[in-house]
């Protein structure tokens, strides 16, 4: 089929890319230039393992390539997906780039031929693509929907994984208009062979919040957790959620093995949930619901659990190094999590924000970050750690566990780890280095706490 993706960002290139895997012939589309001539060139703008090769095939195959004109790649494919951002403008969702985008597919339909589809996959709060969406389209096309199909697609690939994510899907979701709309989607997809859920297009829009609802919740519920055990002497958080985890409703036996669901790796205590997704997606829902005279306690509750988690982890650095005035500290890690360069409402960002208010010092590495706008990034870890009085693991990138601990702690001032996400249990570290895990009581020894 002909297909045009409208944003190439991380899903939309993902998603672009492996279409054109499928056999698709695929135009990506975005209002950046320099995007589009990285794209053509075969180099995705962002990290994600496995895309770029994908991507240089697919161009060499002649089945993807990137333009600018949205009209003219709309008017000429038979699908349109639209993959551009939905941010968060002080909680609400931001449907500014999803709007300007709707008036260039509208004009595209004007000159679209047959019964062109156009898709929605970005992440929108329940209604948008049957009033917001379809208002633009109808208006500026002067179509009805119906004489072109109108689809909810929510996208639940991962950062980091999200080629595999989207070439083996759980399930995939499609909200439609009406039965042509959804037949046409379901085409594009025909040669996946997994469940596949024809709904409204609104319940394919709620499925998208509740699925990272759900994943918010776990993350703030293992964190309240770390703050209780943190509180209660000889209490381990990562001892008590292992436990957890082995009852059987959370990973059943099969076949006298334990299968272990993915969904217990948001069963862990953290720094908190961050990128381009959960922070700004409970945001959009909680907003969604107080419009609709909802009240969301839960949800609310797991936002602010999460927003505290960064000042909680200075607060036990604070606790570690006695002042934060005048200390030098390096934080490891600046991705929202290990296995992608995502910068987006990482913790990380906090955390560095919240030590220079307190007058640290503060020098960073990440192993795929190299800038980060008027903040210096280390080129390597033994940089970041020279003449240190502590670090703090933000990110659980492997590679930190694997470190040469005993030559990177005889570097530091004073060797303090504190470890944001227990990312270091299993490491080895001299008996000489403090070592701070979060959700486990700490006393500190022989220095000043600050007042
Ligand atoms: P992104 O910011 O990485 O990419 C969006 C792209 O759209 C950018 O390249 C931008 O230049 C382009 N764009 C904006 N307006 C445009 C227009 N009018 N015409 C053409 N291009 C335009 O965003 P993303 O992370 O890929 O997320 C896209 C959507 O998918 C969001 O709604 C997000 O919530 C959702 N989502 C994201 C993920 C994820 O892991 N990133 C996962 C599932 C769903």
């Amino acid at each position: 089929m002909r297909i045009a993706v409208v944003g190439t960002g991380y899903v939309g290139l993902v998603t672009g890319t492996c279409l054109a895997q499928l056999g698709h012939d695929v135009t990506c589309v975005d209002s950046m230039p320099q995007r589009v001539d990285a794209v053509n060139q075969g180099t995705p703008p962002f990290y994600e393992p496995g895309l770029a090769e994908l991507l240089t095939e697919a161009i060499q195959a002649g089945r993807l390539r990137a333009v600018t004109d949205v009209a003219g790649a709309v008017a000429a494919s038979d699908i349109t997906i639209l993959a551009v951002g939905t941010p968060s403008r002080g909680g609400e969702i931001d449907l500014s780039y999803l709007s300007a985008a709707a008036e260039q597919i509208g004009k595209g339909l004007r000159d679209a031929s047959g019964y062109p589809v156009v898709v929605v996959k970005s992440t929108v709060v329940p209604g948008t693509t049957d009033t917001v969406m379809r208002g633009i389209l109808e208006r500026v096309s002067g179509r009805r929907a119906g004489s072109f199909g109108l689809c909810m697609n929510p996208e639940f690939l991962r950062e980091g994984s999200a080629v595999a994510d989207f070439m083996d899907p759980d399930r995939i979701v499609i909200g439609q208009w009406d039965g042509p709309s959804g037949c046409g989607l379901a085409e594009v997809y025909s040669s996946f062979d997994c469940p596949k859920i024809f709904t409204t297009l609104r319940n394919a829009e709620m499925t998208k919040y509740a699925s990272n609802a759900l994943l918010a919740a776990l993350v703030s519920f293992s964190n309240e957790f770390a703050a209780l055990c943190e509180a209660t002497p000889g209490a381990d958080v990562d001892e008590v959620l292992s436990a957890l985890h082995l009852d059987r409703r959370l990973s059943p036996m099969h076949r006298g093995d334990r299968v272990t669901p993915g969904i217990l790796s948001y069963l862990r205590a953290g720094c908190g949930f961050g990128g381009s997704c959960l922070p700004k997606d409970v945001a959009a829902l909680r907003d969604f619901a107080r419009k609709q005279g909802v009240e969301t306690r839960l949800l609310d509750a797991v936002s602010a659990v999460n927003a505290g988690r960064p000042a909680q982890l200075v607060a036990l650095a604070q606790n570690a190094v006695g002042t934060l005035r005048g200390a030098a500290i390096a934080v490891l890690g600046l991705a929202f999590k290990a296995g992608t360069d995502d910068l987006r409402d990482s913790p990380a960002l906090a955390v560095i924000r919240l030590l220079e208010e307190k007058g640290a010092v503060v020098r960073a590495y990440d192993p795929l970050i190299t800038k980060l706008d008027g903040f210096h990034v280390c080129a390597s870890a033994r940089e970041a750690l020279t003449g240190m009085d502590a670090a703090i693991v933000v990110t659980a990138w492997p590679e930190f566990a694997a470190f040469d601990w005993t030559a990177l702690s005889a570097i530091m001032q004073r060797p303090i780890l504190i470890d944001g996400r227990n990312a270091l249990r299993g490491a080895v570290i001299p008996e000489s280095t403090t070592c701070v895990s979060i959700g486990r009581h700490f006393e500190p020894q022989g220095v000043a706490v600050a007042i």
